[in-house]
């Protein structure tokens, strides 16, 4: 084909896309339009975990939390059925709303030995009874740290059965209006889970709405890139994320140049996502200046990303 034939038949081409838009654009006409609603600008739903944020009280911390426009608190799961009155009480009136339950139960799910496994069995199923009663979006949960031991091998069958347990503890959870989420961590910490992704697996074959997973930008230091974790996870399995100092598991900021969560925050903006960034973290300097650095820069991340 000469340039000149080419020619010819590309404008041909575009006359036949332009009628072809046009039918479309008839056939659309013809049927009763659907307003277009732009979504909503993605926000970012920080959160605090009760023992990160300063105050002398629950009412302290709260008070402190909402003047700073904080909207989550993550509480521990140890003694959460103890506390389930007060913790209704305490946020009855207020904007501030549980982001997440974390951990707190006896025993392990990959335990060998049967009493650990039963332990976590009951003190598990007593905290998401606890978590729903407060309306936390899940409990967060580690199949096994390093140090617990005996622990199954990390084997096909011992992923089986991960999935066979994480599918009845979802579907308990959805009973009780929450989930139970996942948590990768750093091999320093756990081998056995480690990736953002890895734990969307085992949502997925496990097959229960109430499972689901998280990313925490301190163990997030085994991903290649923060951005491919969460959109790997997605809307469907995404539900909770922690957030640290990169270098040192501080306060964001406190380590300087390398507390960049831009990448991460894009995915969270492209996901639209709809639930908390918790501050999971220590902190070196006084704690109200720290606290409030992190937030603005927080913010000014999520507004670069
Ligand atoms: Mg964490």
């Amino acid at each position: 084909m000469n340039r000149k034939e080419f020619l010819k038949r590309s404008l041909l081409g575009a006359v036949g896309i332009v009628g072809a838009t046009s039918v479309v654009n008839t056939l659309t006409s013809c049927c009763e339009q659907k307003p277009v609603v732009a979504n909503a600008a993605p926000e970012l739903k920080l959160s605090f975990q009760e023992w990160v944020i300063h105050g002398q009280t629950l009412t302290e911390k709260l008070d402190i939390m909402e003047s700073m426009g904080i909207v989550g608190l993550e509480l521990s799961g140890r003694g959460l059925a103890e506390r389930v009155t007060e913790i209704q009480q305490a946020l009855s009136s207020r904007k501030v709303k549980v982001s997440a339950i974390c951990a707190g139960f006896d025993g392990f799910i990959l335990a060998e030995d049967a009493a650990e496994k039963a332990k976590f069995d009951s003190s598990m199923r007593e905290i998401i009874e606890a978590a729903g009663a407060v309306g936390s979006t899940g409990v967060i949960m580690v199949p096994a740290f390093n140090g617990q031991q005996p622990c199954m091998p990390h084997t096909l069958q011992t992923r089986e059965f991960l999935c066979e347990q994480m599918h009845e503890l979802g579907e308990f959870a959805l009973k009780h209006n929450t989930t139970v989420i996942l948590e990768p961590l750093n091999r320093a910490e756990a081998h056995y889970l480690r990736q953002v992704a890895d734990a969307a697996a085992i949502c997925r074959d496990s097959k229960s709405e109430g499972v689901k997973c998280m990313g925490d930008f301190w163990h997030m230091q085994e991903e290649t890139s923060d951005y491919a974790a969460f959109l790997a996870a997605g809307k469907k399995y995404l539900q909770h994320v922690h957030v640290a100092s990169r270098a040192t598991r501080n306060m964001p900021g406190e380590d300087g140049a390398v507390d960049n969560y831009v990448d991460g925050l894009r995915a969270l903006k492209e996901l639209n996502y709809p639930y908390y960034v918790s501050f999971e973290c220590g902190c070196k300097g006084e704690r109200s200046e720290s606290v409030a650095a992190a937030v603005e820069l927080l913010r000014k991340q999520w507004s670069e990303a």
